[in-house]
């Protein structure tokens, strides 16, 4: 982990929690954690910290990303001999999975984290299954790929939260896991023993950890209880993200196993509150809705990834009718772009309800703000990290608009995140990116991009070979 120098930053233009403010003097501790805030204020004499010209915005947080997968996004795009599903591509992903080493697995992850930071994610949550080695048999370290996330992490500068998946079986029943997911198999026992491992890697890179227990088809009720009983023994708020409802299929199965559906027996059985994070609840009943609202989980809604396999749409309008909390995920990575997440969210409703302005309430409501807000806090919310808006005690992870983009030309501060959000007509909309108040990107360039490039084509190609 870089050590942090406590700095003042004098930034022109600012959004925080009550709205943009000028001339703000910005303060963080050696831990990029935001100790003062003070708008309206002239730049000291003598200033010898950092100056930001452009317009300042929470930087998003990214809360469910499958790594490795970045790997094979864009391969999954020709037809198959039968139609194509979230099935068959599953198959596939399993088939290019199985070379990928430990230096791969670093290597693919310090580029992805690279990109996000790059497109304004300042946070992930890593949902990481890939364990063990080709034959499924445990490294001789059995962390050895969650350290290299952590070790990702470090190349990149994101903020890490790492969720190491706990994955037992191929389906209800429970069923034996299949060839294909071998490399992703714990015991109960194993489990704990890696949990425990991540608990004190997370503190030796200064980043954070939660749980995933990968879905109920993967793991039986035990597993998961177990699971969170492991992770509440040594923290009390710690996330817990779980896969819940995201095809047809698995809702089927889910009745025909338990008799209810997922959600509903996750709530029939297990006490989901503010620390958990339901992926892809996508196929809800009303009842249901209310549930995950009324527990305050947040849900994250990976809306490429779920457009791209086909899933279905998130009740959206229902959910926020009830004050539900929600977050985005590039999950897959088939886009790599937070401002294309929350776009599409909005569109998604539009083309359903053939109305405009759809999630926003009252007039002159921005819809790009609220977007935007209420995904970073969302989504700071289920890493249960102090990041997501620009306020003391949060960590400084922040983006600056470049205000001279032509799609941010003759627009007022208000107007900014719509353009952002919705004008996508250029690409070099974001002039900086920081976290915990180091500069990592400028101008679209990160600080250690030459390599980060060069280590992920030699893996990129080797695999391709393989
Ligand atoms: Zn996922």
């Amino acid at each position: 982990m870089t050590s942090i120098h406590p700095q003042q930053i004098y930034a022109k233009s600012i959004l925080l929690a009550d709205g943009w403010q000028e001339n703000v003097l910005l303060q963080h501790d050696s831990n990029g954690v935001i100790t003062k805030i003070k708008p309206q204020t002239a730049k000291p004499a003598n200033f010898s910290g950092k100056v930001i010209e452009g317009a300042v915005i929470p930087g998003m947080v990214n809360n469910h990303s499958h790594a490795f997968q970045w790997a094979m996004a864009g391969l999954g795009e020709a037809s198959g001999e039968t139609k194509d599903s979230f099935w068959t591509w599953r198959k596939a992903m399993y088939g290019f999975v199985e070379n990928i080493a430990p230096e791969d697995l670093n290597h693919i992850a310090s580029a992805l984290y690279m990109q996000m930071l790059k497109a304004g994610y300042t946070s992930v949550g890593e949902f990481h299954y890939l364990h063990h080695d080709k034959t499924g048999s445990f490294y001789e370290n059995p962390a050895e790929m969650s350290m290299q996330i952590f070790e990702a992490g470090n190349n990149s500068g994101i903020d890490v939260t790492l969720l190491p998946v706990f994955y037992r079986y191929s389906g209800f029943g429970p069923r034996d896991p299949t060839d294909g997911q071998k490399r992703f198999i714990h015991s109960q026992d194993a489990y704990g023993r890696l949990l425990e491992q991540v608990h004190l890697l997370a503190s030796e890179y200064n980043q954070s950890y939660g749980i995933a227990p990968h879905s109920l088809r993967a793991v039986a009720r035990e597993d998961l209880e177990f699971a969170v009983k492991a992770l509440r023994s040594q923290s009390t708020t710690a996330p817990v993200h779980i896969h819940i409802a995201e095809q047809t299929k698995e809702v089927d199965d889910c009745i025909a196993h338990y008799g209810e559906r997922p959600v509903e027996w996750l709530y029939n059985h297990l006490s989901p509150d503010e620390t958990w994070c339901l992926v892809h609840a996508t196929h809800l009943t009303p009842e249901e809705v209310t549930s995950i609202a009324d527990s305050k989980a947040v849900v994250s809604i990976c809306t490429t990834t779920e457009a791209n396999l086909g899933d279905g749409f998130f009740p959206m309008l229902d959910y926020k009718s009830q004050q539900g909390r929600w977050s985005v995920g590039s999950d897959s990575h088939i886009s790599v772009n937070a401002t294309e997440e929350l776009r599409w969210l909005e569109y998604q409703q539009r083309l359903r309800e053939r109305s405009r302005t759809v999630l926003v309430d009252g007039a002159n409501s921005s819809t790009g703000n609220w977007l935007w807000t209420q995904a970073a806090q969302g989504g700071a919310q289920s890493l249960q990290q102090p990041v997501g808006q620009i306020a003391i005690g949060h960590k400084a992870n922040f983006l600056e608009l470049n205000t001279d983009s032509l799609v941010f030309v003759g627009k007022s501060k208000e107007q900014l995140l719509d353009a952002f959000i919705f004008n996508q007509a250029d690409t070099d909309t974001i002039a900086s990116v920081w976290v915990n108040g180091i500069k990592l990107v400028e101008q679209g360039a990160h600080h250690a991009e030459e390599r980060i490039i060069e280590s992920f084509k030699e893996s990129m190609t080797k695999l391709q070979r393989a």
